[in-house]
């Protein structure tokens, strides 16, 4: 089954659980994937994506809305068209450190990204989530960013298991302008 000589494949026997028909791709990269940004090399806000982006003009930092405690940006790593992630302009890292407010605006333009994107390009569903902390898969943990990530029927094949390569048949300028167009 497994082609690669570099991937050990290990007989499921030898670990707990109980044993059924299924072969499993385990595909851990995925996690890291879908959280996606290129990882600052500190802590530290002045390298912070998230911190940088709202400095910058929209189209430059693919900034999709920006609200009063929070924005919307694209996510420059994206699982699929139309990855946005909802960030609070404060470099914070956890839930609990959000303000009433700042949780209350993320919650609000979380929901608009849903209805705009469904206008937009029509997806079967969405994934939400926010990872909290290096060891759930945060890609940019010391910046909490909520993640919206619209969901086709057949959007995940195999192309990011034996290509390493992610299908995005969308480029993000282009769908920055066309969410952006469509939020107001
Ligand atoms: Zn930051």
């Amino acid at each position: 089954m497994n082609q690669n000589s570099q991937t050990p494949c290990e007989d499921a026997d030898f670990f707990a659980g109980v044993p059924d028909s299924f072969q499993r791709l385990w595909t851990p990269h995925r996690m890291t994937y879908i959280g996606g940004e290129a990882k600052p090399a500190t802590k530290e806000s002045q390298d912070c994506p998230f911190c940088l982006g709202p400095q910058r003009d929209d189209e430059t930092s693919l900034i999709v809305y920006r609200g009063d405690t929070a924005f919307v940006i694209m996510n420059l790593f994206p699982y699929n068209s139309g990855h946005l992630l909802v960030c609070p302009y404060r470099h914070v890292s956890d839930y609990t450190d959000l303000t009433d407010s700042e949780r209350i605006e993320i919650g609000e333009l979380t929901a608009k990204a849903m209805r705009v994107i469904r206008e937009v390009a029509k997806p079967h569903g969405f994934n939400l989530g926010m990872n909290q902390g290096d060891v759930a898969g945060a890609g940019i943990a010391a910046h909490l960013h909520q993640h919206v990530v619209p969901r086709w029927a057949g959007d995940a094949n195999f192309l990011p298991i034996i290509a390493r390569t992610k299908a995005v048949p969308q480029l993000l300028g282009e769908a920055r302008a066309l969410l952006a167009e469509a939020w107001k």
